[in-house]
């Protein structure tokens, strides 16, 4: 699938629409989500043209894979998840229900998630 330069996180990351940003630094970007999940809801998404897990997984330099999820850990330190918890969730492809086509990870807590599967819907 090829990269779409028009999804709405690229235009967040290019600053072209607002995001409730909460860190950056030159691997990656996270702000809240639009439409939390959970107490605590964010997204992280590297700063680079990736459609989803399996194109970052295969495609990004290693300084930027290990840049990304340095940067998803201290995401989740920082708004103090660590202590009680957190979850990490990337969606790829249509079973999984993958809306916005570049590579992003939810990252959830503040407080019990429940189940981490959830079949249809
Ligand atoms: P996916 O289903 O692709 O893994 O998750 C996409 C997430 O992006 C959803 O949780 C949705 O609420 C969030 N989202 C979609 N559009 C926007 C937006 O414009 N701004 C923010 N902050 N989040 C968005």
């Amino acid at each position: 699938m090829a990269y779409d330069e028009s999804n709405i996180f690229a235009r967040i990351l290019r600053g072209e629409i607002p995001a409730d940003r909460v860190y950056e630094d030159e691997h990656a970007l996270a702000f809240h989500d639009i439409g939390p999940q959970a107490p605590v809801h964010v997204l992280v998404i590297p700063k680079g043209a990736y459609v989803s897990m399996a194109d970052f997984g295969a495609n990004a330099p290693p300084e930027l894979v290990t840049g990304f999820f340095r940067a998803v850990a201290r995401v989740a330190h920082d708004l103090g998840l660590e202590e009680g918890g957190y979850r990490v969730l990337a969606n790829h492809g249509a079973d999984a229900g993958q809306e916005v086509p570049h590579f992003h990870v939810h990252v959830c807590g503040g407080g019990p998630l429940g189940r981490l599967i959830a079949r249809g819907g």
